[in-house]
């Protein structure tokens, strides 16, 4: 079926953070309430964490993950789903959730993994959804070796971050939603967007202005900004 509105806009890539999913109960990292205020990374996401101390690094995974289980996609998610319905859309997603694609995205890419995902620690190519909330310390792949949570952790590399830059060199249109802009390399991939590509950044505490000509920001909630962009998107 031909999508419309292609003759003006063909390709809308959308790079989202924590704050789209924080409407629907997940926690942001850096936020007053975030993650990161009651933990310290460097004990629970990083592979010396995982060396030191793996039962304490799968209690954290695994309370998330049963926390995600019982979260919902908020009106944003559902929003960009819809948005396919029209245009090509690209999702870049920093969060290790799946609001995403339970929204109905199909084209979503995660950058630092997935949380209801493990993998083999000794051969990283297999990776299983996982059943349920918790992993344990003894659940090993088939070949015999612990799973460890499918996710990326500080100090590792971000496989994904070669493709995304390809995809964003690609967008006729370029949406920021929800992210503090602070982690690299996810953070530089704005700096890839073709020159003259709108980019509109949604964001309620962002200290990003919209000086530059092809910025717009959007300075309000997810789920209430990101509904109106893609009324005005489809609507043009
Ligand atoms: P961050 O915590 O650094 O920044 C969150 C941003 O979201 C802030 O700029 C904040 O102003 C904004 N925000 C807060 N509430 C919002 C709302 N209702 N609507 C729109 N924006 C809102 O998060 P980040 O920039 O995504 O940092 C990247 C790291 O956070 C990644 O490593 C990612 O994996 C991780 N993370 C993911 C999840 C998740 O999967 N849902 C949750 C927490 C952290």
């Amino acid at each position: 079926m031909e999508k419309k509105n292609q003759q003006t806009v063909k390709t809308i890539v959308v790079l989202t953070g924590a704050g789209i999913s924080a409407e629907s109960g997940i926690k942001t990292f850096r936020d007053d309430d975030g993650l990161w205020r009651n933990h310290r990374f460097e004990e629970l996401a990083t592979p010396q964490a995982w060396q030191q101390n793996p039962q304490l690094v799968l209690d954290f995974y695994n309370t998330r993950r049963k926390q995600l289980l019982e979260c919902e996609p908020n009106a944003a998610h559902l929003a960009l789903a819809e948005l396919e319905k029209h245009f090509e859309v690209q999702i870049i997603t920093q969060n290790v959730d799946d609001l995403h694609e339970r929204a109905g995205s199909t084209n979503v890419l995660h950058l630092h993994g997935e949380l209801r995902k493990v993998r083999s620690t000794k051969y990283p190519n297999l990776v299983y959804l996982l059943d349920g909330w918790e992993l344990k310390v003894g659940d090993n792949c088939e070949k015999g070796s612990q799973l460890r949570p499918h996710i990326v952790w500080f100090g590792e590399l971000v496989p994904n971050i070669e493709v995304a830059v390809k995809q964003v060199q690609k967008a006729d249109y370029f949406i920021v939603i929800g992210t503090s802009l602070l982690v690299f390399p996810a953070a530089g991939l704005v700096d890839f967007a073709p020159k003259n590509c709108p980019i509109v950044l949604i964001d309620p505490k962002t200290q990003i202005r919209g000086e530059d000509a092809n910025l717009r920001v959007i300075a309000e909630k997810a789920a209430i900004g990101v509904p109106k962009l893609v009324q005005e998107l489809i609507q043009q």
